[in-house]
């Protein structure tokens, strides 16, 4: 009889680790039935903001795979609408609800793979039955929103509630749909995974745009009327409004997991080791936004839930269970983000993290351009370095620029991972010619100015 694999989540993690299991062991060999809750199987949720924006017009667009690609190029028993409600580890067993049929199964694995992804952060005055209220975790609730957005009467006035990424990607995919948007972030600054100077170019960018931001404000309730939001309490006043975005963070979705009495670390995901085994469970794997990892800088476990490292992370896992050896390094912080025409970028410690992980260091700023001075479409960029003191080591580095700002931040992300310092860096050989960069890098500028600052 084949070895049977069962994977709870149809998306990166799940699917990545189910695709690379069967591309090393065939059907006879071994069976793989995945589990989804939703209506989409291996979407990009990176993709949503863009799709509700209007800039991707198709809802497929964002699937790259198909339950029946799935079923017929790989021979993957994909099963949607299918939630796992139970782990039975000991009868090494799954307890399924069939949400179209109702029913409730109990399934046999010998491997199982948890990729269950995060679920939002939802506080008390989040939890109304008002309609108009929208997480944007899945395709589903993208599909909501759209929905809600299309429909009559058309809302014309937003609230989104958080300053992170995705309330950012949000706030500007709204206002692209011609609403006008209110964001409310309770911190000094919306985008809090940079410095609070380098935020402050972000928020005005996203004024510039029309966005109304509200710093140090927090909501208390929601007011309906009709069954409908119609307003956002908080305690600087109230905002009226027809819709409202919750972007207030996720936690790793492993509420089936700790019942199940999978080990579970500081940050609140599954612990596993670098194949990304579940820690002391045989035959139990998992990935993607339910698992902590390790900060290869602070060398402290972090939960970072993105795409990029699902997919790995996903992938790892599918190698080893497929018979293979493949591991995970674990993650440096490395992260882009358009808002509006402005690009962010960052990688490895903010200044905060750093004096939390205990390291000496200074801290440089410098501003540059895109491309050399007289070439058209230069444009302004900023680049922020942390490095160790005394040894220039790179801790961190953040971009915030008009454009190609966002992918320079791997160059530095490259030097971080290999540890190099501030003083290798001066010395890379980066690519110039004027359509491109000015002759000195923004990089190396940054890295020169850095190395000053250690001597001082
Ligand atoms: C709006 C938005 C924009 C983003 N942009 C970026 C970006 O630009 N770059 C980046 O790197 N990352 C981005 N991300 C993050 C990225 O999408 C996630 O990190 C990634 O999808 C995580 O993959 P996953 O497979 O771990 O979890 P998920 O993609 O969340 O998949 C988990 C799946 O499990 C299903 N599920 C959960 N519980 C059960 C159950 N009990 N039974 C059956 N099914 C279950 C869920 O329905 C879900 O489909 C973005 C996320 C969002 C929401």
């Amino acid at each position: 009889m084949a070895e049977r694999l069962i994977v709870i989540g149809g998306d990166a993690a799940g699917m990545s680790a189910a695709a690379q299991a069967r591309r090393r062991r065939g059907t006879d060999d071994l069976e793989i039935v995945a589990f989804e809750r939703g209506h989409f199987t291996s979407y990009s949720a990176c993709g949503i903001p863009y799709w509700i924006s209007g800039l991707v017009t198709d809802r497929e667009q964002l699937v790259t795979r198909s339950p029946r690609t799935h079923r017929e190029d790989f021979g993957i028993d994909v099963r949607l609408r299918h939630e796992v409600v139970g782990i039975d580890l000991v009868r090494r067993e799954v307890v399924v609800h069939d949400l179209s049929g109702g029913v409730e199964v109990r399934e046999r694995f010998d491997t199982l793979m948890y990729a269950a992804g995060a679920v939002p952060k939802k506080p008390a005055w989040a939890r109304t039955d008002a309609a108009g209220v929208f997480g944007v975790q899945t395709l589903d609730d993208g599909s909501a929103l759209r929905g809600w957005l299309d429909a009559d009467p058309q809302p014309r006035r937003a609230v989104v509630v958080g300053g992170g990424y995705i309330g950012v990607e949000m706030a500007e995919a709204l206002v692209r749909r011609g609403l006008s948007v209110t964001l409310i972030e309770r911190g000094e600054q919306p985008m809090s995974t940079v410095d609070p100077d380098m935020a402050r170019l972000v928020t005005a960018a996203m004024r510039g745009l029309g966005v109304d931001i509200r710093t140090g404000v927090q909501v208390t309730s929601l007011s309906e009327r009709d069954g409908r939001v119609c307003e956002v309490v908080t305690d600087h006043g109230s905002i009226p409004t027809d819709l409202v975005i919750l972007g207030l963070g996720v936690s790793p979705n492993t509420e089936l997991a700790a019942a199940a009495g999978l080990p579970l670390g500081p940050t609140g995901g599954i612990r596993v080791d670098r194949r990304m085994r579940v820690s002391g469970v045989p035959g139990v794997w998992a990935a993607g936004d339910c698992v902590e990892t390790l900060h290869k800088v602070s060398g402290l476990p972090v939960h970072v839930p993105l795409g990029t490292h699902a997919n790995k992370q996903g992938r790892v896992a599918g190698i080893n269970i497929g018979g293979g050896y493949a591991t995970f390094g674990g993650v440096i912080g490395t992260a882009v983000v358009k808002v509006c025409d402005l690009e962010v970028g960052r990688t490895g410690l903010r200044e905060r993290e750093a004096r939390m992980a205990g390291f000496e260091f200074v801290s440089v700023i410098v501003e540059s351009t895109s491309r050399a001075g007289y070439y058209p479409g230069a444009r302004q960029m900023t680049v922020k370095l942390i490095a160790e003191r005394p040894s220039g080591r790179l801790l961190g580095a953040q971009i915030v620029g008009w454009s190609e700002a966002a992918k320079r931040i791997d160059t530095l992300a490259v030097a971080l991972w290999n540890e190099m310092t501030v003083d290798d860096m001066t010395a890379l050989d980066l690519g110039y010619a004027p359509p491109y960069a000015p002759v000195w890098d923004p990089v190396l500028v940054a890295a020169r100015k850095a190395v000053d600052a250690l001597a001082r």
